[in-house]
This record gives C-alpha cells, structure tokens and sequence, in this order.
C-alpha cells in the first residue's frame, strides 16, 4: 500500500511541477482541479524541530487527502471548479449545501498546508524588515509575539491552527480556528500559521505540544514571511 501511494504521488508530480508556473508567488492557480505544489525543500530541512518522517506522512499523506477530496467535489460541481479557491472559501454559503462542509473542510486545508509549507524551512532566528518592524508595532517585539502565539496554540482544544493575519495596511493580529478552518473565510488574509492537529507534531513529541509550537519557531522562513507581508500590502496574498 505504501508503494503504491509513493507511485502515485511520483507519477503525479510531473504534473505538480508543470503546473507550478501557475501558482508562482502566493496566488494559487485560478481553478481546480488542485494540485500539491512541490515542497520547496527536503522534508529533512527542518529537522529536529520538525522531523522527516512527520513532514513526510503530514504533506503526503494528509494533504495530498484534502487535495484528492476536494478535487471529488469538483467532478461533482463543475461550475465550482471554475472558481478561486480563495472565493470558495470566503463565500462559503455561495456554495451548495450538500458539498459545503467538504469544500470547507478540505479547501481549507490545502490553503492551511500551501501556507504552511511556504513558511517553513527556514533557518528560524529573529524577523526582519518590514515584518519586523509590524511585530513590534502590534505585538510589542518578537518575544511578545512568541508568547502570544505559543499561549493561543495552547488554548486550541483538538484540531486547529493559530495564525498571524495581516490586514491590506499591514496591521497583524493573532487568530486561532478550529479544524481546517482558516482566516480566509473570515475575508483575512495569513500572513503565517502553525498547525496544532496531532498530526503535525505527534510522532516527535507525543502530547507535548508546548515543546513542539517552541520548537517551530527554528523553521520559520522569515524571507518567506516578508514575501508574504509585501503581496499582502500589495493585494496579491491569496492563500
Ligand atoms: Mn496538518
């Protein structure tokens, strides 16, 4: 079973690669079927905090599940296939009922992970620029920040994220959402976010979560997240 789920995601990403000229930057290709974009580094780079094994089981096994489902939905409603991913989920109730819960679900979590990915990989440390000067502001420094972060982490009970979103004049603020759940349906935009499901820290750390949000942190792609902030400012962060 495990070789064939390899097969099929070797096989499939000739595709992911060829369709990446799609999704450069932060815009995600304009309509499904959706793809798994290429993880941007080994799924050993962000070791220890974040150890091969989980990046592997958690990209290619539990989001490589919400792709597949929520392109299911698509051979179903060919007309939602047309649409952003990004309109989807900030206009949910555009969606019809009785797919609304797995396009909620499901593309939020390939928006979730795509960010995810994105601003992981980096060698951690202190931000910079821009993004640095906006944690200060609205945090009051990056160890506020941390702290913040970390404790809202904490509070998500189950499955969920805690994010940083970033308004279209750079304002930052802390959000916490259930599931896969993302600050996108609230018409926010992520500037950055951590995943707190068990599956993303479980293997390494069992039921020590504080250990793995403090651990995360040695990862962030802080380029990534300057990135980020500017096409936010810019009006062209999507997911
Ligand atoms: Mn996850």
């Amino acid at each position: 079973m495990f070789t064939m789920d390899r097969r099929s995601l070797i096989l499939g990403s000739a595709a992911v690669v060829a369709a990446s000229a799609l999704s450069r930057g932060y815009a995600q290709a304009p309509t499904g079927p959706y793809k798994l974009d290429p993880l941007p580094y080994p799924t050993s780079k962000n070791e220890p905090s974040i150890d091969a094994q989980t990046m592997e089981i958690h990209r290619d096994r539990h989001h490589a599940a919400y792709v597949n489902n929520l392109n299911g939905v698509m051979t179903q409603q060919p007309d939602l296939a047309k649409r952003p991913l990004l309109e989807l989920l900030t206009d949910l109730n555009s969606v019809p009922e009785a797919v609304r819960t797995t396009v909620r679900n499901n593309g939020g979590g390939h928006a979730n992970h795509t960010m995810f990915w994105q601003i992981m990989g980096g060698a951690g440390g202190e931000p910079k620029g821009d993004v640095k000067a906006a944690i200060d502001r609205d945090f009051g420094g990056f160890d506020k920040l941390q702290d913040q972060f970390n404790a809202a982490g904490m509070r998500v009970f189950g499955s969920g994220w805690v994010f940083v979103t970033v308004a279209r004049d750079g304002k930052l603020a802390l959000v916490t959402k259930p599931n896969q759940d993302t600050p996108l349906m609230d018409g926010q935009r992520t500037l950055m976010g951590n995943d707190v499901w068990e599956h993303a820290y479980y293997l390494k750390y069992q039921n020590r979560r504080p250990d793995y949000l403090k651990a995360w942190w040695n990862v962030v792609n802080w380029d990534k997240v300057s990135e980020r902030y500017s096409a936010a400012k810019a009006g062209t962060l999507t997911i």
